[in-house]
């Protein structure tokens, strides 16, 4: 029995509308701060994005344009990029960068990481690989947008 979640002090209920409004880059910008904060602090809700992003026909997110943009807007630099494989990142920025990257799957960074991982190992052909499947999933994103 592990009883008490501490997590929860502070954080106020976000809803599917809330994380929508989130995807679509609708939200004020104080409520935009919560949000991301509550994204990086709870692995549920982050669950939760992803739930909304993936039903995103559904809810009537048809704007993929929106998500990239929103996505490009946070872009940390190929320094911060850097810093991350180091692990020589502030803890909540790299959290952010994670959740950035994994959970946004912005493919801009995806790459900017993997060529920098190819610079530090030897085993650049791998990441070429992984740059090139990078791309393809991209593509198939991007000519994605016209449906309905
Ligand atoms: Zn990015």
């Amino acid at each position: 029995m592990s009883g008490e979640h501490e997590a929860q002090s502070e954080a106020p209920s976000i809803d599917p509308e809330t994380l929508r409004a989130y995807l679509l880059d609708e939200l004020p910008p104080g409520t935009l701060a919560r949000v991301e904060k509550a994204l990086r602090d709870s692995a549920e809700l982050r669950a939760q994005l992803e739930d909304v992003r993936q039903n995103r026909t559904e809810v009537g997110l048809h704007s993929l344009g929106a998500i990239w943009r929103r996505s490009r807007l946070t872009c940390p630099s190929r320094q911060q990029l850097g810093s991350l494989l180091l692990d020589a990142l502030d803890p909540e920025l790299a959290a952010y960068l994670q959740f950035h990257i994994e959970v946004v799957e912005c493919p801009f960074c995806q790459a900017n990481l993997a060529d920098l991982k190819g610079k530090a190992e030897p085993t650049s052909t791998l990441a070429r690989t992984r740059q090139h499947r990078i791309l393809q999933s991209s593509k198939h994103l991007l000519g994605d947008d016209g449906r309905g």
